[in-house]
């Protein structure tokens, strides 16, 4: 089982990094997209796939870092796509509902990150938050049709358009305990469809408040095999296949 969206870069995890790996590892974790979400982290998720290769990094920043700073910041990230190692461009996006920094800039720098995956031939790891239509936007006007919008939460209408464009969509253990999710799981095509834990954060039912981790996918997975209604073995080959496509990866 592949986890899609993991940020084992993040403070949260440097105490124990080693036992996340192990109890990954029992749960039959077999590759987590290790994602940066700004220069620092990102260059720590190259080195960490050094050490560890079934971590796959992928290196961006998120639109919740200051974006005038962080389009100064992108050569670094363009340097860092020169490691063959490196899966995806991301995390990437636009988010505003938190709205930390001025939509123009955050469209600059998700326009930056859309430049360097073309270049790169790389899909990108689309964060979108009360932002999908702006995203659409961006991504038509650049003609880009490789990635991932992960942790979905918009509507089935945006979805298809999404999937239209040539895009997988991705959740996290957000579809354990929402009705919402739930429904528009059922109606998209599988071969399109990715889990991811965004570790840490977004615990599934069972583990919320507390911190998540790439083990609890499985829980996940089980939910969203029983939402389909089909054995998670099933489901898990179908989600490994799609990852593998899209991240194509090596070995
Ligand atoms: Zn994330």
């Amino acid at each position: 089982m592949v986890d899609t969206h993991c940020h084992l870069i993040d403070p949260q995890f440097i105490k124990d990094l080693d036992a996340v790996l192990a109890r990954a590892r029992t749960a039959g974790i077999t590759r987590i997209v290790n994602t940066g979400y700004d220069t620092e982290t990102s260059d720590q998720a190259v080195r960490m796939s050094r050490q560890y290769p079934w971590l796959a990094p992928a290196v961006g920043i998120h639109p919740n870092e200051a974006a005038d700073q962080s389009i100064k910041e992108m050569g670094r990230i363009r340097e860092l796509l020169e490691n063959d190692c490196v899966v995806a461009v991301g995390e990437t996006g636009l988010d505003y509902y938190r709205d930390f920094s001025p939509r123009e800039a955050q469209k600059e720098l998700f326009r930056l990150h859309i430049v360097l995956a073309k270049d790169r031939n790389l899909p990108i790891l689309i964060h979108t938050r009360n932002s999908i239509e702006d995203a659409i936007s961006i991504l038509k006007f650049e003609d880009f049709h490789n990635g991932v919008f992960h942790c979905y939460s918009g509507s089935y209408e945006q979805a298809k358009r999404i999937l239209d464009m040539g895009f997988y969509i991705s959740f996290a253990g957000v579809l354990t305990f929402s009705r919402r999710i739930r429904d528009l799981i059922r109606k998209l095509p599988r071969d399109r469809l990715l889990l991811e834990t965004d570790a840490p954060f977004l615990s599934p039912a069972g583990h919320r408040g507390k911190r998540n981790e790439p083990a609890f996918i499985i829980e996940t997975l089980r939910a969203a095999a029983d939402i389909l209604n089909v054995l998670p073995e099933e489901l898990e080959t179908i989600l490994d296949r799609n990852a593998s496509l899209l991240f194509a990866f090596k070995e």
